[in-house]
């Protein structure tokens, strides 16, 4: 189906000339197949499936590309209806409003491709990789460089994007660069230095550029017996001190150095505290868990408990790290 036969299709859920209102007022259920790929957008698909909170409301439009090619349509599409793009990797720090999110979500999950090289020791992986199953990957071939990441259930361009780290590494100290992909079509690649990395941030973040694909160093020639041990014990430790039993999206709040974000919400006595079925972690405060059955709504009301709790009692106004996407009252 071409784009002009994708256009007649969506004219004709509601009529309306404006192509942004025909699309926003497409509540039919409807699959769009994009030109030359065997790539679908979708409407209204739900995005609890596709965040580890397991809430959050219809994406309005939906798309999952195999490849650079669908990707690329996918944006183009976008940029024909006029449609604002959200990007979701493993949606494994997001809070998606109960109201679902306008526009296009493309969910870059499905982007896949890893190549290993001997030797460079670098490791091109697409951006719907997944950061554990590399980590994995990597330590039983020896490769120094990711078993810190073996923990964190995001892809490679969530990872890249939010500068993602643990037990004092993080992706900026292996990144050799990032290749991304700009609205107008584009293909860059970026280094380190280019992205502005600091803590948990880089400046992709808020952007309108997708990251496709990135290149990092690891270091081969380590045992692998010794290199998975590393990695296992990386893992049970993080299985004996976070709630990894219940979904969350991991630390909430940024620390508020010197102080941790966990220390000061359970020196506030909220440990366990709840609203819905949201509640303060017991094995970690800085978590919010859904207990079963949570809105976004229930989470982002503990979130702000929390930050007034904390604020009145340390005058420490805790930031998030959690992006919040789709319709949320003010911040403050
Ligand atoms: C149990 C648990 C433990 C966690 N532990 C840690 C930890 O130790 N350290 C840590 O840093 N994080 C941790 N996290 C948070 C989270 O896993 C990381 O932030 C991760 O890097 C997010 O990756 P993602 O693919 O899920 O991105 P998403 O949550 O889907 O997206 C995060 C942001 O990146 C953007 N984005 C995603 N992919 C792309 C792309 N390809 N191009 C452009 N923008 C993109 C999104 O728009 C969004 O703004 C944890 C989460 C959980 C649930």
């Amino acid at each position: 189906m071409t784009i002009s036969q994708a256009t007649a299709s969506v004219c004709s859920i509601s009529g309306i000339k404006s192509n942004r209102q025909t699309t926003a007022s497409s509540n039919t259920k409807k699959e769009i197949y994009l030109p030359g790929t065997d790539c679908a957008i979708k409407t209204q698909v739900y995005l609890s499936g596709y965040t580890s909170y397991r809430v959050g409301g219809p994406a309005e439009w939906y798309v999952a590309p195999r490849n650079l090619k669908s990707l690329r349509a996918s944006i183009e599409y976008a940029k024909t209806y006029k449609l604002p793009i959200t990007v979701l990797g493993a949606g494994s720090n997001l809070l998606v409003s109960d109201r679902g999110i306008p526009g296009l979500v493309v969910v870059t999950r499905h982007l896949r491709h890893r190549q290993f090289n001997p030797e460079t020791g670098q490791l091109t992986v697409a951006a719907g990789e997944s950061i554990p199953g590399l980590a994995w990957e990597a330590a039983g071939l020896g490769w120094v460089g990711l078993e810190w990441a073996v923990g964190i259930p995001g892809t490679v361009g969530g990872a890249v994007v939010m500068n993602a780290g643990a037990h004092s590494s993080c992706i900026a100290d292996i990144l050799v660069s990032a290749q991304v992909l700009s609205p107008d079509g584009t293909l860059e690649t970026l280094t380190p230095s280019e992205l502005g990395y600091k803590y948990r941030t880089s400046n992709l973040q808020g952007g309108a550029s997708i990251v496709t694909q990135a290149t990092f160093q690891l270091q081969p020639g380590m045992a692998p017996e010794q290199l998975l041990a590393i990695t296992k014990e990386h893992k049970s430790h993080r299985l004996s001190t976070q709630p990894y039993d219940k979904p969350s999206c991991g630390s909430v709040f940024r620390n508020p150095k010197p102080h941790g974000a966990g220390w000061l919400i359970e020196q506030t006595g909220l440990k366990g505290f709840q609203i819905g079925n949201a509640q303060v972690a017991q094995r970690h405060a800085n978590f919010i868990v859904n207990c079963g059955g949570a809105s976004a709504g229930d989470i982002f009301s503990l979130i702000r408990h929390i930050q007034h709790q904390v604020q009145e009692q340390w005058s420490i106004w805790l930031e998030p790290e959690v992006k919040m996407i789709g319709e949320f009252p003010a911040m403050g």
